[in-house]
């Protein structure tokens, strides 16, 4: 698929670089192909909200890209070995391997109901340790790194331009910083590359003492195997920008190498105002909202703020989130056939790109989406709902257009399911919805009965 092009002129997307601090012209390393590093999960419990809106942003960006005719790479990781995994592995007894293992399984199974995209790749920091210990002997034999009691340390004095994304000096960042314990540290600043094995803990074998590789290592090491030197987007949560990326960034400048060419950081989530309240119910994490609303919604939710703002989840939001796709779903089954023959709208496109292109300007993507919308249903234009249903598609927004896919069975389960519903016999009919489930559907209660489609 070659580069969309409007008229005589391609269209470039601007995009905001934490390190530039500004919105410039993206411009790839090789034309036409985009490789994209996101840091992902540490696997130690179900995901939660701000997971949700990290994974949907990261999707759209990668969804956007390849719909304006990119080939898109995109890698991120799991960090399968942290403090936090070895506490719950020793509080529950259990070996460290099960919790990873598991919460892997639960993390891609939720991102899957979410539509998400599954990564080209996904290291894991585990199968990375002896080219993270290769990296550290050679930091302190450069003098870039020194070794302590308790693990080695990079020695951030010795980094030019630290401090690039925390936007702050050196001194400015020192001053601020917490004054720890740990004496052996030349700065407070100074971060663990290296992490020594008390009793008891997981440990690789290293030179300068057995132990577990530090968070801020595994990315480095990972994205620049994957993707090579400077690659073209870092992406994260604006939580990750200092110290996280800052310190995966100061490792690339000590072993002279470039690294990510933009750095794309996204805001936060907020419930209903606060980081923490009682107004989403028993909704704590990403796996309760999912049972509790369309999936569908909590990205059209994310889609209605910029990505760089901060969000609000709040149930009455999500439930006019939810009438809104109801509303979407109807029209991509009225339009389903008609659409499919016509050409999208080129207008309309146009100004889904011009508001895309523009820093992923999504509130006026999803504004163009729903005027469009709002038109063909007025006039039965094919082509602008031709456009309206392509524009639902690269935002990944999945229509429940495809009513007739469903297979005889299943749709007789359904009725099955409203027959025993009417019957009063309840666990007949959880059971049947059990069985959907268990065949890849989404079962929803529509006004007219059980309403099934393909997850
Ligand atoms: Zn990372």
């Amino acid at each position: 698929m070659g580069a969309r092009r409007f008229g005589s002129l391609a269209r470039v997307l601007h995009l905001y670089d934490t390190a530039r601090r500004s919105v410039a012209p993206f411009e790839p390393r090789e034309d036409g192909k985009v490789s994209i590093y996101a840091c992902g999960p540490t696997v130690y419990g179900p995901p939660h909200l701000g997971h949700g809106r990290n994974q949907v942003t990261y999707d759209l960006l990668r969804r956007y890209l390849t719909w304006a005719g990119n080939d898109v790479t995109f890698v991120s990781n799991i960090t399968d070995i942290d403090d936090k995994i070895i506490e719950r592995a020793n509080a529950e007894e259990r070996p460290w391997e099960d919790i990873t293992a598991k919460c892997e399984r639960v993390w891609f199974d939720a991102m899957d109901r979410l539509g998400i995209m599954r990564p080209q790749k996904t290291p894991h920091a585990t199968e990375y340790v002896d080219e993270m210990v290769a990296l550290i002997e050679g930091f302190i034999v450069d003098d870039v790194a020194y070794e302590t009691s308790d693990g080695v340390y990079l020695d951030v004095s010795k980094v030019d331009g630290y401090g690039l994304l925390a936007h702050g000096s050196l001194e400015d960042l020192r001053s601020g910083a917490r004054v720890e314990a740990n004496e052996e540290k030349r700065s407070p600043l100074d971060f663990a590359l290296w992490k020594k094995a008390k009793p008891g803990e997981p440990a690789w074998p290293a030179s300068f003492g057995d132990g577990r590789p530090g968070w801020h290592t595994e990315c480095v090491v990972m994205s620049i195997d994957l993707l090579g030197e400077g690659f073209d987007i870092h992406a994260g949560g604006s939580d990750l920008q200092f110290p996280h990326h800052e310190n995966e960034r100061a490792q690339a400048v000590a072993q002279h190498k470039s690294f990510a060419n933009w750095w794309f950081h996204h805001g936060m989530v907020e419930i209903d105002g606060e980081k923490m309240s009682k107004s989403l119910g028993n909704v704590k994490n990403l796996l309760d909202l999912m049972e509790v609303f369309d999936p569908r919604a909590f990205r059209l939710l994310i889609l209605q703020a910029h990505y760089r703002s901060p969000i609000d989840i709040a149930e009455d939001s999500m439930r006019s989130n939810e009438a809104a796709l109801a509303r979407l779903d109807t029209f991509a089954r009225t339009f389903a056939t008609d659409a499919a023959d016509a050409t999208s709208d080129a207008t309309v496109l146009d100004r889904f790109r011009r508001a895309m292109d523009d820093d992923l300007d999504t509130p006026a993507a999803m504004a163009t989406l729903f005027d469009a919308v709002r038109d063909a249903n007025k006039t039965g234009d094919a082509s602008v709902a031709a456009a309206a249903l392509e524009i639902a598609d690269a935002l990944g927004i999945e229509l429940a257009a495809d009513a007739a896919e469903v297979p005889p069975e299943i749709a007789e389960k359904a009725a099955a399911r409203d027959r025993a519903r009417a019957a009063k016999d309840f666990a007949e009919a959880d059971r049947l919805r059990d069985e959907l489930v268990a065949a890849g559907y989404v079962v929803e209660d529509s006004a007219s009965g059980t309403a099934v489609r393909a997850r």
